[in-house]
């Protein structure tokens, strides 16, 4: 059953990583308007390596937490860059709430998802309204707390605050940059979405597809 759990937070790895192949340029695009222009970049790097690093724990016999711990320290280390230790702490953080030895509850599954955007929160040291990931992630981890609380099941309120994450990062198009690279050229980033809630939401999205399906 851990073996399962593991096996399936890998299949996560490697959607992330198709995903992210899929959209590099578009992300690209987006930070080149007011940023370095290397986030589809970053975001190939970082999950490539990720599931590079998962893929050895599987080998090694590694349980789901002990993965994530492996796979969020290659993806910073792989991506470089602002996002990519946002992601590699966002990943250790969501270990905290698995089990090497156990396959995950519902409500580890949620604890997970808030510990990881908790931890962004905390390293990245943004608000809401700064235009950054933190505008699709909060919203995000809100919907998902307040739907299972409802009594949703966890992959039905995963896909409504996917929903969430993806119309919270369309939104971050009419704010100013004030963080990161992008806030020399804040003013230029309006009319734009932010790259990082961007690709949060799509990560987010193919997490849902994932533990839907
Ligand atoms: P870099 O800015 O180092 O080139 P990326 O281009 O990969 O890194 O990532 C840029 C994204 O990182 C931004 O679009 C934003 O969403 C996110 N970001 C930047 N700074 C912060 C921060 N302090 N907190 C949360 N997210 C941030
Ligand atoms: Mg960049
Ligand atoms: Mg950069």
């Amino acid at each position: 059953e851990s073996q399962t759990a593991a096996a399936s937070v890998q299949g996560l790895l490697e959607r992330f990583a198709e995903v992210c192949a899929t959209h590099e340029t578009e992300l690209g695009r987006l930070d080149a308007v007011a940023g370095d222009g290397d986030h589809g970049q970053g975001m190939v790097l970082g999950t490539r390596g990720a599931v590079e690093a998962g893929l050895k724990a599987l080998e090694r016999g590694a349980g789901a937490r002990t993965l994530l711990v492996h796979a969020g320290t290659a993806w910073a280390e792989s991506a470089g860059g602002t996002s990519g230790a946002l992601w590699g702490s966002a990943l250790t953080a969501a270990s905290r709430a698995l089990s090497d030895t156990s396959a995950p509850e519902e409500a580890e599954g949620v604890r997970a998802l808030h510990n990881a955007v908790e931890a962004v929160q905390r390293l990245g040291g943004a608000q809401p309204g700064d235009k950054t990931m933190i505008d699709a992630a909060v919203p995000f981890a809100r919907a998902l707390q307040d739907r299972f609380q409802a009594g949703e099941g966890f992959s039905a309120a995963l896909e409504s605050a996917a929903a969430v994450a993806t119309e919270a990062a369309a939104s971050t198009s009419e704010l100013k940059a004030r963080l990161g690279r992008s806030r020399v050229l804040g003013e230029k980033s309006l009319g734009t979405p932010d790259p990082g809630a961007t690709s949060f939401a799509l990560l987010m999205t193919a997490l849902a597809e994932h533990l839907g399906s």
